[in-house]
């Protein structure tokens, strides 16, 4: 299995996945040009995507959905609430390219299983994903408020993580947003703090080596080099030295990272 993080960021999201026979994009969180963009810099083709995987209707995952789903003709994926929380937002999609992937649901594509688990978040009925593939495992886990000790039970052990760490609590307090925008940021349908999301880090990685994707960073309350000082700083004071078995890795809003095997 390989995955490259496309995209990351309130700006838009999207995570390549593929194997020797399947390729899954979750979420289309930017324009359909600025996706083949992306695209084309991993090396990669969209007509021949599997199926787009949606984790939920807000616009920095689903902005580019309708386009490329249309263009490329590709299978789309989410559950019954999202679908009809996307509906008008994203156009028509043929009845054809319209799939269920229900919350708390494995779905087998060949060697490779999908399973969907539910997040805390201000969306309708918003879900992420883990990839298996023997005993290999990829967690996306991002716009959750909490890691609640269900989804621990969920994610833990995986070789890769993209992991959000949505901002720096100093920062967003500071910042300029207004007090509603900050309180629904801090809330437990928001998203995760640099810090809480290092808390959860060191109760589901094991000793084995464990990389760890940045993701989903504020661009107004968080800074690249301050998420990994600060999730190097808590894993460490939960007894993780980063760099031994846990290996971070930054993501950005334009550029994707390497496409690498899990
Ligand atoms: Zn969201
Ligand atoms: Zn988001």
């Amino acid at each position: 299995m390989r995955f490259s993080v496309l995209a990351s960021g309130s700006t838009g999201n999207a995570v390549y996945v593929e194997n020797d026979e399947h390729a899954f994009l979750v979420d289309v969180g930017l324009s359909g040009k600025k996706m083949e963009q992306l695209f084309a810099k991993i090396d990669r083709d969209m007509s021949k995507l599997s199926g787009i995987l949606v984790t939920h209707e807000h616009s920095d995952h689903i902005k580019g959905l309708g386009v490329v789903a249309r263009k490329y003709k590709i299978p789309v994926f989410a559950n019954e609430k999202t679908w009809q929380a996307m509906d008008g937002h994203i156009g028509n999609i043929p009845t054809e390219q319209r799939f269920h992937f229900d919350m708390e649901a494995v779905q087998s594509f060949g060697s490779l299983s999908i399973e969907s688990f539910a997040v805390s978040h201000d969306a309708i009925d918003p879900m992420f994903y883990v990839f298996h593939e023997g005993d290999r495992k990829l967690v996306i886990i991002t716009d959750t408020g909490y890691v609640s000790d269900r989804m621990k039970g969920i994610i833990r052990g995986a070789d890769t993580f993209v992991f959000e760490s949505n901002h720096d609590i100093g920062m967003l307090q500071m910042g300029r947003y207004p007090w509603s925008i900050k309180r629904r940021i801090l809330s437990d349908v928001g998203h995760v703090s640099n810090e809480d999301a290092a808390i959860a880090m060191s109760e589901v990685v094991f000793e084995k080596p464990t990389h760890i994707y940045l993701s989903h960073l504020s661009k107004d309350n968080n800074m690249k080099d301050l998420a990994r000082m600060s999730v190097t700083q808590t894993l460490q004071s939960n007894g993780i030295i980063t760099g031994e078995f846990v290996h971070l890795h930054d993501t950005d809003a334009e550029e994707p990272t390497l496409l690498v095997t899990v």
